[in-house]
């Protein structure tokens, strides 16, 4: 089979090679990829800025946004050859630390996780992959060839459940306003979830772009171009393009009561000035909350696939911008203006 891989910390070493097909194992499905979604940290990872290989290796097969279809699937396994799969990125760690003992490996203690694609352990970017039953997440056949945004939007599904939760510190908690930062597919998939919740949702990008812009306001949003009004404050930021001087404003747009989440992973190094003393007071005389978050367990997985089946699917076929054939594989990794999601396809879309 063909894949794609590239050597972690090394810029530029990608490439579509030969390699072997995984090997049969009965308790695993055997799925024939279908497509490929390529984001920041796929990016990231070509330039040698992250990823490891698995060990004793030196390349990995890159790829952690999958949509397959399971050829071979063990019997009681829940699953029949023919479904459309995706597959969970991160498996928990072999100790396990109280939480991947628990099943949530998204918040694991220990940092000895490993993610398929990303961290020591090859990815989904080959024609075939192997995948344990319990760590692959059935597509709904409604959603076909949309299946490839079940990843992003599990990481966004576990955003909002984390900030679900937390609001309920409060019996009074009434969310009313959200703020994204970044309409990207992450920042996209944030403003849906919030139009989903009923909240009026500002999105902030950076210039004005036709179809981000029209995206936004098809879920009743406000876009704003490069900057926001001076005054807007809302109950939830979102906040999703790890840029510094983002983060900073999104730190200071919450109202009384108010959830921030991170969930850019950004680059060390640039500093801006921070005034802490005012940050703090206004943290503690609000009772904000700013907190962090990455990766999905399955919980996220089943949010998110719920998330994605009721929105419209003419409005997440927008999301996908370019769909690039594995003939052409290098084009998938290069950035494009007026790109929103990037798929590398394997094999034809379900129809
Ligand atoms: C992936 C997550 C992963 C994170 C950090 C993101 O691009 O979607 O699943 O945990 O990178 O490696």
């Amino acid at each position: 089979m063909k894949a794609i891989t590239v050597e972690p910390g090394t810029i530029n070493s990608l490439r579509l090679e030969e390699y072997a097909d995984p090997i049969s194992d009965p308790m695993h499905l055997l799925v024939e990829t279908i497509a490929l979604g390529i984001c920041g940290t796929d990016r990231d990872i070509v330039m040698g800025h992250y990823g490891w290989a698995p060990p004793g290796t030196s390349r990995l097969v890159i790829g952690h946004e999958s949509l397959g279809r399971v050829l071979v699937s063990p019997e009681g396994s829940g699953f029949s050859a023919g479904d459309l799969v995706v597959g969970i990125v991160r498996r928990p760690d072999p100790v396990p630390c109280p939480a991947c003992g628990a099943g949530e490996w998204d918040m694991c203690r220990n940092g000895l996780y490993t993610e398929r694609g990303i961290k020591a352990v090859d990815g989904y970017g080959s024609q075939l992959f192997s995948v344990e039953p319990a760590y692959a997440v059935k597509v709904a056949p409604s959603l076909g060839a949309l299946g490839v945004l079940l990843e992003p939007a599990s990481v966004l599904a576990k955003a909002w459940d984390h900030i679900d939760r937390i609001g309920r510190r409060t019996a009074s908690w009434k969310p009313r306003t959200a703020l994204i930062t970044g309409a990207g597919p992450v920042g996209l998939l944030a403003a849906l979830m919030a139009h989903q919740r009923g909240l009026q949702t500002h999105v902030l990008d950076r210039a004005d772009r036709p179809l981000k812009t029209d995206l936004v306001r098809a879920l009743g949003g406000v876009y704003h171009a490069d900057k926001l009004p001076p005054d807007l404050q809302v109950d939830i930021v979102i906040e999703c393009t790890a840029s510094s001087p983002l983060i900073l404003d999104a730190l200071c747009r919450s109202g009384g009561n108010g959830i921030v989440c991170l969930t850019g992973v950004s680059s060390s190094g640039r500093t801006v000035p921070f005034d802490v003393g005012a940050f703090n007071r206004t943290v503690v005389l609000q009772n904000d909350v700013v907190f962090g978050s990455v990766n999905a367990n399955r919980r996220h997985y089943e949010m998110g696939a719920t998330a994605l089946v009721a929105a419209d699917p003419a409005w997440l076929a927008r999301l996908i911008t370019r769909r690039v054939p594995l003939t052409r594989w290098p084009e998938a990794f290069e950035r494009h203006d007026g790109d929103i999601k990037v798929v590398l396809q394997f094999a034809p879309d379900p129809t």
